[in-house]
This record gives structure tokens, C-alpha cells and sequence, in this order.
């Protein structure tokens, strides 16, 4: 089964769920809060983060961003495949198989 991040909007709290598509979404860890969200990333999101982190999210170009994603979204792949499984990827990550425009 895939493995889930939320964020719950209570208490800012973050953690993970593994859980099938179809099941209900788990509450909060901390406070019971049904009032959670699906971490979902989107190709923009996940580039603009890589920036962040490397401390340059501050007049970032479209074409750095471009290049940053087409350098670390295999490496990314690789890593949720290893974690989840190709078809989990393929399903929830559907942003990664694309590139940046
Ligand atoms: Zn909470």
C-alpha cells in the first residue's frame, strides 16, 4: 500500500499514513483532527523547494528552475520508486515522469 504525507490543519503537525486509495483518511496523531491535508507535490512546488534548499529560491530564473528539475527529478524518481514501487509512483506522482515547463 502507498505510503501517504499529510499535513494536518490544526496543529500543523506533519506525518505519514500508508493506507489503500479507497480507505478513509487517517486523523491527526496529535490532536485527532479529521481536518487534514494530502501533501501533494506539483512539478513547480518540488523545483522551487530544490532552490530553497540550496539556499537560492530568491530570483530563481524559469530556466534555472527548468535546468534544477531536469537535474534532480530522476534522482527523486529513483528514490520514491525504491520506496514505493514503480506503479505507486507512475499513479500518485504522475508529475514526475514530466518535465518542467
Ligand atoms: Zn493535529
Amino acid at each position: 500500500m502507498p505510503l501517504y504525507d499529510y499535513r494536518c490543519q490544526a496543529c500543523g503537525t506533519r506525518f505519514q499514513s500508508r493506507h489503500g486509495f479507497n480507505d478513509p483518511v487517517p486523523s491527526c496523531p496529535a490532536c485527532q483532527s479529521a481536518n487534514i491535508q494530502r501533501l501533494i507535490m506539483t512539478a513547480p512546488a518540488i523545483a522551487r523547494g530544490m532552490l530553497a534548499l540550496a539556499g537560492d529560491s530568491r530570483g530563481a530564473t524559469k530556466e534555472q528552475l527548468r535546468a534544477k528539475w531536469a537535474e534532480e527529478t530522476p534522482r527523486l524518481r529513483k528514490k520514491l520508486v525504491d520506496k514505493l514501487g514503480e506503479d505507486a509512483v507512475n499513479r500518485y506522482a504522475p508529475t514526475l515522469n514530466t518535465s518542467y515547463e
